[in-house]
């Protein structure tokens, strides 16, 4: 199954990939994360990416299409892959269409702006292997260390308030539009992603298997 994951920043794109992917046993893709890598590993990519993702802009289509398009060629993806936080941008999307890459589902978890700015203040994420936790809703077993590989928890530079108040803005501008994209093509399931994450995993999972 190749599945899309659409939603705004901290809507809980990265936890709901995560348990559908376990579920199904493919491979998430999160191109945030892959960024990141190439960021701490100092790439030329990476470094370049650093000053649109500190102040919550968008990576430009073309070196993301690129990244994507190299992962979804690996073998692990052959049986079905989930995107997580790609395409953002109706090029981006296009772009899949054009790699003859053929979706089955787009989910869109819907959370309020007001939710997700309280939401993004208590997310914290491993540094070493970027799992995704929260102090409230989804707190590590150890204070500060990550469940599944004891690396260190921080927040990150774009979880910033100001910072996430641009992302939302972007989110609204340049992404927000692909729900009609894909809802034209009938591929749109729109999941309630308002309450506990293990109510959103209960609803994206009948999503997917509706
Ligand atoms: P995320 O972890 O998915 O919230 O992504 C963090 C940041 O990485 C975003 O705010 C963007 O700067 C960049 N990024 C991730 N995915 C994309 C994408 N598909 N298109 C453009 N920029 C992206």
């Amino acid at each position: 199954m190749k599945l899309i994951f659409l939603g705004a920043p901290g809507a809980g794109k990265g936890t709901q990939a995560e348990a559908v992917c376990a579920h199904l046993n493919i491979p998430a893709i999160s191109t945030g994360n892959m960024i990141r890598e190439a960021l701490k590993s100092g790439t030329e990519m990476g470094l370049k990416a650093k000053s649109y993702m500190d102040s919550g802009a968008l990576v430009p289509d073309e070196v993301v299409i690129g990244i994507v398009k190299d992962r979804i060629a690996q073998p692990d993806c052959a049986n079905g892959f989930v995107l997580d936080g790609f395409p953002r941008t109706i090029p981006q999307a296009e772009a899949l269409d054009n790699m003859g890459v053929k979706i089955d589902r787009v989910i869109a978890l819907e959370v309020s702006d007001d939710k997700i700015v309280k939401r993004m203040s208590g997310r914290r994420v491993c540094e070493s292997c970027g799992a995704s936790y929260h102090l409230l809703y989804n707190p590590p077993k150890v204070e500060e260390k990550c469940d599944k590989c004891g690396g260190t928890l921080v927040q990150r530079k774009d979880d910033l308030p100001e910072t996430v108040k641009a992302r939302l803005k972007v989110y609204h501008e340049q992404t927000e539009p692909l729900k009609g994209y894909y809802k034209r093509q009938g591929k749109l399931y729109t999941v309630d992603g308002q309450e506990d994450v293990a109510d959103t995993t209960k609803l994206t999972l009948q999503a997917i298997e509706a």
